[in-house]
């Protein structure tokens, strides 16, 4: 007896691994017929459409058009992810905004709302605001018949994700703020599980799902803030270090000309690179593009407009910042030979304005013959990589066993 209940619950297990599988596989390689995914999976065609007709049952999954495989054969239907009920919310918090952004199954993007913020508030303040903004994304996705199965939040610094901990990130002048617990309790006691992990990592996750169909699996992400880090891809995964920690490049001691750094050190790379240098260069304290209580994304506007009509203050503090990252740059592909460096944030706002001096300035220090392959690439994402990445890790308990999941029919 003992022996049977252990053989069904094995096999309960292998088809919840399965129907994730399943699922993961409709999601990285696209619609697909039964006999397709049999074969990707190496799984009997007749398992594979039970495990199909569940998912369908779920409303993770419905048959999508009909596909002609080639000239002999059958026309052969397609099933595709469905989950447009379910949504993953990610939220960014960072120096100047805070950002939320809700994803479904297929990554098509339900809803992108963004608050300014001012980080020189106390801790409590800046929570209330944000757990403001996750319940009314919340009722938003209710509103509309989604439910939100997770929520990830994305905040700069060393992160103890088990803890739900921000263990110290400078700029928001946080030191072992519990974030988890602190959001949990100033929201409705149904609101979905709630998570915490880095906005460079995760930003590498969002930018990964976009450069890795293309065959990028080696890839460096640079997040350009007011703070500066890193999320390293490496074959396809994620590299978070032995402690979790991989990727804090933004502290690597780089300028010759060493400021005060928000961590206490002097020259670090984002002193030299991030957002508050740039504006620091380009323009005198009273101006508008350096209020912090304006919009980040309109004071960046104004900046392009300046460059492109040629202020001569703002195209040497763009030249200053290229030449800066261009440095820091051929440092990590010296390290890890990537395939694609992507520059996010304001990086990418600006790209058009740093590439050509920064991959110069990469090219003069990188020893390996056009800097190991490398190419520079500007984030198609701008500022919303890490809310993106965090929804999509939101998501990821979907994937992990759909058989614990139903979406709501619509
Ligand atoms: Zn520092």
């Amino acid at each position: 007896m003992a022996a049977h209940n252990l053989d069904v619950a094995n096999r309960a297990s292998i088809r919840r691994t399965n129907l994730g599988l399943v699922l993961r596989r409709l999601s990285t390689r696209g619609a697909r017929s039964r006999t397709q995914l049999a074969e990707d999976l190496g799984l009997p065609k007749a398992t594979v459409s039970n495990l199909v007709n569940e998912l369908v049952e779920r409303n993770l999954v419905r048959e999508g058009d009909v596909q002609r495989g080639g000239s002999v054969g059958r026309p052969r239907q397609a099933v595709e992810l469905h989950g447009r009920t379910l949504c993953g919310l990610g939220v960014e918090i960072s120096v100047d905004y805070a950002r939320a952004i809700a994803l479904d199954l297929r990554g098509e993007t339900l809803l992108d709302q963004r608050i300014t913020i001012n980080a020189a508030r106390d801790s409590d303040v800046l929570l209330d605001a944000v757990a403001e903004l996750i319940t009314r994304a919340i009722d938003d996705m209710r509103a509309q018949g989604v439910e939100v199965v997770g929520v990830t939040v994305a905040a700069p610094g060393e992160i103890d994700r088990d803890a739900g901990v921000v263990v110290f990130a400078a700029n928001l002048n946080w030191s072992q703020l519990p974030v988890v617990a602190g959001l949990r309790a100033r929201l409705a006691a149904d609101a979905p599980p709630i998570a915490v992990g880095n906005d460079a990592r995760l930003g590498a996750i969002a930018e990964h799902a976009i450069v890795g169909p293309v065959g990028i699996n080696d890839l460096i992400y640079i997040t350009g803030e007011i703070g500066v880090g890193a999320g390293i891809i490496t074959n396809g995964q994620l590299m978070l270090g032995a402690a979790g920690y991989a990727g804090e490049v933004g502290h690597m001691p780089l300028d010759p000309d060493p400021q005060p750094c928000a961590c206490g050190r002097r020259g670090c790379w984002e002193t030299m690179v991030g957002l508050s240098a740039l504006l620091r260069h380009a323009a005198d304290p009273d101006d508008p593009v350096r209020d912090p209580d304006r919009d980040l994304e309109v004071r960046l506007a104004e900046i392009r407009t300046r460059a492109a009509v040629g202020d001569e203050r703002t195209l040497a503090a763009l030249d200053r910042i290229a030449h800066g990252l261009g440095l820091g740059i051929g440092l990590l592909i010296g390290v890890l030979n990537p395939q694609a460096v992507v520059l996010g944030g304001y990086f990418a706002i600006l790209g058009d304005h740093l590439l050509a001096t920064t991959r110069r300035v990469v090219d003069e220090h990188v020893l390996a013959p056009h800097a190991g392959g490398c190419q520079l690439l500007v984030s198609t994402l701008g500022f919303t990589s890490a809310a993106r990445g965090a929804a999509q890790e939101a998501l990821e308990p979907v994937f992990h066993d759909p058989g614990s999941v139903s979406a709501p029919a619509n």
